[in-house]
């Protein structure tokens, strides 16, 4: 007789018998190698149609994966069955990687160091080994926006214009100048503060490249003469660069200023802006109080800006609510509100500053002072628990005193709100690559009293001439960087009682002269015998 009821139990739990259980674990485990398969093969497929690679590699992969599949229902064994499945998916993709690699440029090959040195640099940022020589073949600048994609980008232009941004970023420029002569067109690099030719375009090349800027700017391509000015962004070696371009008519035709903006840049301590210890001992305790107006000061281009960020830089961030107020903003700094003060759409410093104030900050970084009413709300802010920081346009210390008052600021409000000066100017470093000693420079022994054999002097090897062997650190330029000099005025009771009776900066500067003041020439000095810098690069800093 027929058991139909024993075939209908057997029916219900075919093909696998009694039972219901499965692990979890595994089963996720299995399914996770599943689905690396599948994209696997897709990408499989699609890489080969653009490679040209043989159309069997598809259906090798796809019965790989099927054996790999069975290996889980025929061994009893899990784990047996995982690595069998992975040797059996990784094999045909490690010999692909291996034909198709031999087909592509260096730049695309797979599962080589250099595929993984990509990854990585796209990843995490890391730099693996040094730059390797096919980096000069795909320039690593892409410019970013509108203008920088689409049709254009292949041209030769569009690749001299890429060329000349990272020859300007490698060589640490901080402005590219391209100007029409009678010849071509000439390129300065500013390195340092100092403008150097590097290399020139003839007129066609030059006017190619200088509108494939003014297209990224979104200048007017038409207009030759008259002033413009604007801005565009790239992306050099995964950092983002900004740009600021400025054109004007010239006798021989068009000229561009580009002026490099690199918002990933370190800020720097104060120990790196040059600040030697007897005045960062003298600094701290002035950043740690709740009020006071400290400010950088010198001409343009003296590094103002950089030590007042060094300054932030050494305030706790975290505990104390700190505002900026810049144009433009240079440095991206963590736990600040950083304000852009847009003139051009009407805005002030000072109505800017008004209105921040609301925001009850405790520390104020306003980036220039240049009017009376900005001038009076930041001293006025410095004495009603802010602390603020600013940079004023003064030779030295006392000046910036007379400066204030000069804009209009009363002198009892600078005396009782000012509580430091520093001034300062950048020098270039000397290449500890190529410098060599020299003799000790009399001016330097004599002023700085130092004794014989004292002082570690240097100076620069200048190799003038492409021919020459140069060196690869400075370029044959005997200088690599700037450092700051720096003279400091902390105000005394003396000093404030004699700007509010009666603010004269000759007697003001004698007071300070007897109470140790360290001044911009002492510092110089002291670094041209300590072999940072020449006497060159103190007097030229200096007038
Ligand atoms: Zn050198």
């Amino acid at each position: 007789m027929v058991d139909f009821a024993r075939i209908a139990d057997l029916w219900a739990t075919f093909p696998r018998g009694e039972g219901l259980f499965f692990h979890l674990g595994k089963l996720i485990g299995y399914i996770v190698i599943y689905l690396c398969w599948v994209k696997f093969v897709a990408w499989l497929d699609r890489d080969a149609k653009t490679f040209g690679m043989p159309s069997y590699w598809t259906p090798i992969a796809a019965s790989v994966a099927f054996l790999s599949l069975l290996s889980f229902w025929i061994f009893p064994f899990y784990w047996l069955s995982v690595v069998l499945s992975l040797l059996l998916l990784l094999s045909p993709l490690i010999i692909y990687a291996q034909k198709r690699n031999e087909e592509v440029p260096p730049a695309l090959t797979i599962l080589t160091v250099e595929h993984i040195k990509r990854v990585a640099r796209r990843n995490f940022g890391l730099k693996i080994g040094s730059k390797s020589k096919d980096t000069l073949k795909t320039i690593p600048v892409k410019f970013l926006g509108k203008a920088g994609e689409g049709k254009g980008s292949q041209s030769e232009g569009y690749r001299g214009a890429q060329e000349l941004i990272w020859l300007a970023v490698q060589r640490r420029a901080t402005d590219i100048h391209m100007e029409p002569t009678r010849e071509g067109m000439q390129i300065r690099f500013r390195i340092d503060g100092i403008l150097q030719p590097v290399k020139d375009f003839d007129t066609d090349r030059g006017t190619v490249v200088l509108n494939v800027y003014k297209n990224l700017a979104a200048l007017d391509i038409a207009e030759k003469r008259k002033p413009q000015d604007g801005s565009f962004s790239a992306e050099v070696e995964e950092r983002t660069v900004d740009f600021r371009v400025a054109t004007s008519g010239s006798v021989h035709g068009e000229k561009m200023v580009i002026r490099l903006l690199d918002s990933s840049r370190q800020m720097k301590s104060l120990t790196e802006v040059g600040l030697r210890e007897v005045l960062r001992r003298k600094i701290e305790p002035i950043l740690d109080q709740s009020n006071g107006l400290l400010i950088t000061c010198g001409p343009t281009g003296a590094g103002k800006t950089s030590t007042l960020y060094a300054c932030l830089n050494q305030i706790d961030r975290f505990s104390r609510n700190v505002i900026t107020l810049e144009n433009p903003v240079e440095y991206m700094i963590d736990n600040v509100t950083q304000i852009e003060v847009n003139t051009k759409a009407g805005k002030t410093f000072a109505a800017e500053l008004r209105s921040m104030l609301r925001q009850d900050p405790d520390v104020i970084l306003v980036g220039e002072v240049r009017d009376a009413e900005t001038a009076e709300i930041a001293c006025q802010a410095a004495q009603t628990g802010h602390l603020v920081l600013t940079t004023l346009h003064a030779n030295d210390a006392v000046t910036a005193l007379g400066r204030l008052i000069d804009l209009g600021v009363k002198p009892f409000l600078v005396a009782s709100s000012v509580t430091a000066i520093l001034s300062q100017r950048l020098v270039r470093v000397l290449c500890a690559k190529c410098r060599v000693p020299c003799d000790p420079v009399p001016e330097v022994v004599q002023r700085l009293k130092l004794p014989a054999g004292k002082g570690k002097f240097f100076k620069p090897t200048i190799v003038k001439g492409a021919d020459k062997e140069t060196c690869s650190r400075c370029q044959g330029m005997g200088y690599v960087g700037r450092t700051g000099i720096f003279e400091l005025l902390v105000l005394t009771d003396e000093i404030r009682s004699l700007l509010k009776e009666n603010p004269d900066l000759g007697a003001i500067r004698q007071v300070a002269m007897k109470s140790g003041y360290f001044t911009l020439m002492d510092d110089g000095y002291r670094k041209v015998a300590e072999g940072i810098t020449t006497l060159e690069e103190i007097q030229r800093a200096a007038s």
